[in-house]
């Protein structure tokens, strides 16, 4: 087990310390989160949420790496 993977388990038994979504929410917002930090923008003021999220989602944040590798690439 990795030090990412203990500190999300950690924070799950914590509970959230501020607003965190939910899978469905994390995918409908991904593409313009991920655009967004692409260009410089606030990313995490514009989707509250998204960065707690990646942190402790393992799927998710695969899936925000992966449309980060296709933008680098684009
Ligand atoms: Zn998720």
């Amino acid at each position: 087990m990795t030090r990412q993977d203990n500190d999300a388990t950690i924070k799950r038994l914590l509970g959230p310390s501020e607003p965190e979504l939910l899978c469905d929410e994390c995918f409908a917002e991904l593409d313009r989160y991920v655009d967004l930090e692409l260009d410089g923008e606030e990313a995490d003021l514009r989707v509250p949420g998204m960065r707690a999220h990646l942190d402790a989602c393992p799927a998710c944040h695969e899936e925000y790496e992966s449309l980060r590798q296709l933008a680098a690439e684009g």
